[in-house]
């Protein structure tokens, strides 16, 4: 079992487990109100909603379900579920438990937040990305029909508890989704090895990677600056996601974002072919073959007309060798010609 100090606005612990021996011990006693809502998927709810009734005996505890997916991430079981808490009549004292994956996460979280200006939030995030991504961080999110993730808060959790034993039951294609993250850690750091990406189902790979991402969360909280990091390969893997009208996976789209990453830094910082290839090497080990059917200008035109642009310039990151990622201020027109150059050269 791991445990990891998270140490911003609101201090918390993650636990890394493969089971729940702990569960009571260190998350209940943050629960100090009477009542519970767990909020969970459908799918989620199958399979885990009971497993949970064992440790909340002293509790009322109430079970608010949504549809599975992305599209339930919208204002409208926003609104249902904090009426839900109301009618229930939800105290700050009482809280919330996100039972699920990214979706349940940022849903549940962003209700949390903002229910009465704030009630505690546990979070038991169920998939490989969510473990070792959205669970951690505070992001909280539902989607617009202008775009996803334009509704948000930043709210930390009072307790995340990992169970790696909910991955037994994930299907192949979301820890192929998880992966793509993981393997971006395994490039931003050298502490998460190839050893590592060999199991990344097990607690310590989820650990090793929660480090990573909790380091740079504590000295970036709010996404200023140096939180951009953890945006390694996202810029492109947005993109080719958003060309795909959103058929490739995340954790595919990331992975390809990942080889263009590499293939644009090869060119913007004159990397040796040995380093290069090191760090392709790593991004292989997503599973995910390099190239994309989408041109070089085409990913550049999408990616200009991308929420987190700003001005005239791009804010690229860019990875110097494994373990040295760097942000980088480019100008749009610069950033088409190195992403033509790459896929000359390089990249596709
Ligand atoms: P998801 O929550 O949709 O889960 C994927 C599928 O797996 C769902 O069908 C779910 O029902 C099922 N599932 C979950 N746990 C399971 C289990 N243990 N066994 C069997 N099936 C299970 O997807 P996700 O990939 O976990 O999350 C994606 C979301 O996360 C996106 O909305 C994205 O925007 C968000 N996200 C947020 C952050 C953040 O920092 N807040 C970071 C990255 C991604």
């Amino acid at each position: 079992m791991y445990r990891l100090k998270v140490n911003t606005s609101r201090k918390y612990t993650v636990t890394v487990a493969d089971d729940f021996s702990a569960f009571t011990e260190e998350v209940l006693p943050l629960i100090k109100g009477e009542k519970i809502a767990i909020i969970t998927d459908d799918k989620v709810a199958a399979l885990y909603l009971g497993a949970l009734d064992v440790f909340l005996t002293d509790k009322t505890v109430y079970k608010l379900v949504i549809k599975n997916g992305e599209k339930s991430k919208n204002a409208k079981n926003y609104i249902s579920l904090i009426n839900a808490l109301a009618e229930r009549g939800f105290s700050r004292e009482d809280a919330v438990i996100a039972l699920g994956g990214g979706v349940v996460g940022d849903l549940a979280g962003f209700v949390a937040s903002t229910y009465m200006r704030g009630i505690t939030l546990i979070a038991l995030p169920t998939t490989l990305l969510s473990m070792i991504d959205s669970s951690v961080g505070g992001k909280t999110a539902i989607d617009l029909k202008y775009g996803k993730n334009l509704c948000g808060t930043f709210y930390q959790p009072s307790a995340v508890y990992i169970n790696t034993q909910f991955l037994k039951t994930l299907p192949e294609r979301e820890i192929k989704n998880g992966l793509g993250e993981t393997v971006k850690y395994a490039l931003l750091s050298d502490t998460v090895g190839i050893k590592d990406l060999e199991d990344p189902t097990a607690a310590l790979t989820v650990y090793k990677c929660l480090k990573i991402k909790r380091d740079v969360v504590v000295k970036d909280e709010k996404e200023n600056g140096l939180r951009a990091l953890l945006n390694l390969g996202h810029t492109v893997g947005h993109s080719v996601e958003k060309l795909s009208g959103f058929t490739l996976p995340h954790g595919v789209a990331v992975a390809k974002g990942l080889y263009a990453a590499i293939g644009v830094s090869a060119i913007l910082y004159g990397l040796s072919a040995e380093t290069t290839e090191k760090m392709r090497k790593v991004a292989a080990l997503s599973g995910v073959k390099r190239g994309v059917k989408y041109s070089a200008e085409e990913i550049a035109e999408n990616i200009f007309a991308d929420k987190k642009r700003r001005g005239d310039h791009i804010y690229f990151v860019g990875i110097k060798s494994v373990g040295c990622p760097s942000i980088e201020k480019i100008p749009i027109g610069k950033l088409k010609e190195l992403f033509i150059k790459a896929e000359k050269e390089l990249w596709i």
